[in-house]
């Protein structure tokens, strides 16, 4: 038997979606291991304190955020996006599967978010302030009580530039590790796999951010990252598949998000339960806001999680309990895809450990769809964004066909994961491919 046919003969019984996950098929797979949320976090190795301890690191840094980036001036340093409501993409869902889908739709527009225009805004800017702040405090540079707008000054910039932040990415992580760590004056370096897109490339070097191109996937780049950086003490390599300060950079938007659902008047509990799609690369960015999300929101809240039926990766780990033991290639899929944010085709095990009780379930969907979805959010609300980003968007029919149905008392929160830094004609040919006036060459 082929190694495929005997994983899929191991775990048929307890995953039956494997079978059609093998053949590219888009899934649905509700999480049989899904527990209350209290139960949860007693295995899980991360708490509120962690979270809070982020929150409160980024809140240091603002005033240097507000200085070094002057687009957060208005948010004073608060790098945050809005969450806005989008009766005319229902209206346009509607139509397009055909079906009533009830309910509040809204989306939250991390497509905007300054500095990196996408979600990794929030880990990956994160975890590079952290690295910063660690290293400026044990060299006596400054203490937490300081004012951080210091980081914004030559004499810190010469002080970073005799270290080295190296990272290994599809484009989108790369984008704000990279931006970020030049700004701070480190040394940034970005491992680029094949999928990711030359204007990322070429934007990044505009920047003096080192960027080495690899003919392979994303796992050989993270792997050449991590090579190249451990061989430098004087190097931080933040790590996609297993960092716990990207999944706690991204749980941090929870809180906030608590607070533009009060502003807005939405309520969240048991009879108005509270849905959230996530576009899920190796997991990090869906997973520390799922997890953030729970511990707002307890088991008011539920989060799916959607990834390409090229490149499943937290589907498989989680379906089968392997975690960071299985990848597409391992199902015999060839782990392309035209959402370059989410081309991973191995999980992080540590969010698949972390997610085990916590996440609803995930669902796979069709490159072609991303596309349509793209079109449709930009024909409803004007909005620009990446093919990545659209896979979220399909959520709330794709919950609604699994459950045989939706609460009327619902709120619905498409997470737009990326696209404002695309570059015009690029996005437009999206667009086009969307509408069916061009054949997907991505
Ligand atoms: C990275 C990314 C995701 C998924 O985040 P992971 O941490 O890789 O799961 C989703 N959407 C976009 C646009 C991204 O760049």
């Amino acid at each position: 038997m082929s190694q495929t046919a005997e994983l899929i003969n191991k775990y048929q019984r307890v995953f039956p979606e494997i079978i059609d996950i093998a053949a590219a098929k888009e899934v649905f797979w509700q999480n049989p291991q899904l527990k209350s949320v209290d139960e949860s976090l007693k295995t899980v190795d991360f708490t509120q304190h962690d979270v809070q301890d982020a929150a409160d690191r980024l809140n240091r840094f603002a005033s240097y955020i507000a200085s070094a980036f002057p687009e957060t001036v208005t948010s004073e340093g608060i790098i945050e996006s809005e969450l806005v409501d989008a009766p005319a993409t229902l209206t346009k869902l509607e139509n397009y599967y055909d079906e009533v889908l009830s309910g509040r739709l809204m989306l939250k527009l991390d497509c905007n978010l300054p500095i990196a225009g996408s979600i990794k805004a929030r880990g990956g800017i994160y975890e590079v302030l952290k690295y910063a702040e660690t290293l400026a405090i044990t060299n006596g540079l400054i203490t937490i009580s300081d004012d951080y707008k210091s980081f914004d000054s030559e004499e810190f910039r010469a002080f970073f530039s005799d270290y080295s932040i190296v990272v290994g990415s599809t484009g989108n992580l790369g984008l704000s590790i990279g931006i970020m760590g030049a700004s701070l004056g480190l040394k940034a370096t970005v491992h680029m796999s094949a999928d990711a897109r030359q204007w990322k490339k070429d934007l990044l070097r505009s920047k003096g951010v080192n960027v080495i191109e690899y003919e392979s996937d994303y796992s050989h780049a993270v792997e050449q990252g991590r090579l190249e950086s451990s061989q430098d003490p004087n190097s931080h390599f933040v790590d996609d598949e297993s960092s716990r300060d990207l999944f706690l950079g991204y749980a941090v938007a929870a809180k906030r998000m608590q607070k533009q659902l009060i502003e807005q008047g939405i309520t969240v509990d048991a009879e108005h339960p509270l849905y959230i799609y996530l576009p899920c690369g190796v997991g990090g960015g869906p997973g520390g806001i799922c997890f953030g999300m729970k511990l707002v929101f307890g088991d008011h809240v539920h989060c799916y999680f959607v990834e390409p039926t090229h490149a499943p990766a937290i589907i498989i780990g989680m379906g089968t309990g392997l975690n960071e033991d299985i990848s597409a290639q391992d199902l015999g899929l060839d782990g392309l895809t035209s959402a370059d944010g989410l081309a991973v085709s191995r999980p992080s095990g540590l969010v698949c450990k972390a997610m085990s009780g916590l996440l609803d379930g995930v669902f796979t969907i069709d490159d072609n769809e991303l596309y349509k979805l793209l079109a449709l959010v930009y024909d409803a609300e004007g909005i620009r964004i990446e093919p990545s980003s659209a896979a979220g968007v399909a959520g709330i029919a794709r919950v609604m066909a699994a459950q045989g149905g939706l609460s009327n008392n619902a709120t619905h929160i498409i997470w737009v994961t990326g696209g404002s830094m695309v570059p015009t004609e690029e996005w437009q040919e999206y667009y086009n491919v969307g509408n069916g006036n061009t054949n997907n060459s991505y």
